[in-house]
């Protein structure tokens, strides 16, 4: 038998296979495809097989015992298992069809021998391994074809430069829901307790959802637009944000490159007039999906120039810009909903036809790697 780390690294050679052997046909689509839904079944059964919800995000268990979303994860594995025996048809090097078979039949295994419902007893923490998996799967069913119909930079794959640590940005981030949700909203909430505003709360509380949504995003951008300026101006916090920008590849993943304590710190700030202002939860919670799904699209791999749209939205080109290594991209851009703030306070620039030629920090003074990444802003430089 072929000792692990050969294995993984044929593993990982198949996945970041250069372009003349991914073309379609090749069995190459295929094989990922069958290991990214089989790996998100396998992700899903052991959440829902792990005694007392530890690796269930709470907004997930109620779902489990729900017949549809059985369904669905089964759905899931006959489709990853489908698309690794296609692989396996079509494609020489077998590596990417078996793991995805095996994966698949794993979690089948695993769904079916291990039967204890993992609703009775929640422990106090928990760690959002399904979060994680059905974020990357969403995500990824709509980013990834957009990005193959109208791509930026053609020749990219998914599996670019520095994409493990995209992936695991994702995961830390998706694990960690819970701090990351409830932690930064504290501030606000404790404003939003003390405002004297009751009154004007109320009136805001009660305007339709339509009405909301565009205000939420207002607030919310101006506050960021400003504590990010901060980021890029304040030396000790550059450090931190620094790590956002050492992305040299710019899709789908690379916005989830953010030093843990940016996350914190931004999401409180700007949580900060969103819940002063008492609007009401659900546009709130549809403001959130919101700004995710709108943050991963101007940081993807896409050439849509969106003209008309880019007077009154930020796009992928305006944000794009804002990640260039160019002279002209440096402290520019800083709004991530309206490019409105960046006209009123000087810091607009969009070039009409161009795209940055490349992206990160002249002289790429952060380190790769999570950890290392993670300890940056803390080294003596
Ligand atoms: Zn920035
Ligand atoms: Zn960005």
């Amino acid at each position: 038998m072929k000792p692990f780390h050969e294995t993984r690294q044929q593993f990982r050679a198949e996945l970041e296979s250069a372009a003349p052997q991914r073309v379609l046909g090749s069995g190459w689509a295929s094989g990922i495809l069958g290991v990214g839904l089989s790996l998100a079944g396998l992700l899903l059964v052991i959440s829902a097989r792990t005694p007392r919800q530890l690796l269930t995000a709470p907004q997930i268990s109620p779902l489990q015992e729900n017949d549809w979303f059985k369904l669905g994860v089964l759905l899931l594995l006959i489709s990853g298992f489908t698309a690794s025996v296609v692989s396996l048809a079509l494609r020489e090097a077998k590596i990417l069809g078996t793991a995805g078979v095996v994966l698949a039949l794993t979690a089948s295994v695993i769904a079916q021998s291990i039967s204890t419902a993992n609703t009775a007893h929640p422990l106090p923490i928990f760690f959002g391994l399904d979060w994680f998996a059905l974020n990357v799967l969403f995500t990824g069913l709509i980013f990834i074809p957009l990005e193959r119909l109208s791509p930026l930079k053609e020749d990219q794959s998914i599996f670019r430069e520095e994409w493990r640590e995209d992936v695991f940005y994702v995961l830390v981030s998706c694990l960690m829901v819970q701090s990351l949700a409830f932690l930064p909203l504290a501030p606000g909430q404790l404003v939003g307790s003390l405002s004297p505003l009751g009154a004007v709360r109320q009136w805001i509380g009660e305007l339709p959802l339509v009405v909301q949504l565009p205000v939420i995003m207002l607030s919310a951008d101006f506050f960021q637009y400003w504590a990010h300026r901060a980021f890029h101006r304040i030396p000790w916090l550059w450090n931190f944000h620094a790590v956002h920008h050492s992305a040299q590849s710019m899709d789908w993943m690379s916005g989830a490159r953010m030093h843990f304590l940016e996350i914190i710190l931004m999401r409180s700030i700007t949580a900060l007039p969103v819940l002063a202002l008492g609007f009401a939860p659900l546009a709130v919670e549809i403001y959130v999906l919101v700004a995710y799904v709108y943050t991963t699209l101007i940081h993807a791999n896409i050439g849509w120039r969106l003209p008309l749209i880019h007077h009154f939205l930020v796009t992928p080109q305006f944000h794009h810009w804002h990640h260039g290594a160019e002279k002209e991209a440096i402290d520019v851009n800083f709004a991530i909903h309206f490019p409105l703030y960046d006209r009123l306070f000087g810091t607009y620039y969009l070039p009409k036809n161009e795209w940055p030629k490349g992206y990160g920090i002249e002289g790429h003074p952060v380190p790769q790697g999570y950890w290392a990444q993670l300890l940056h802003p803390f080294r003596r430089k």
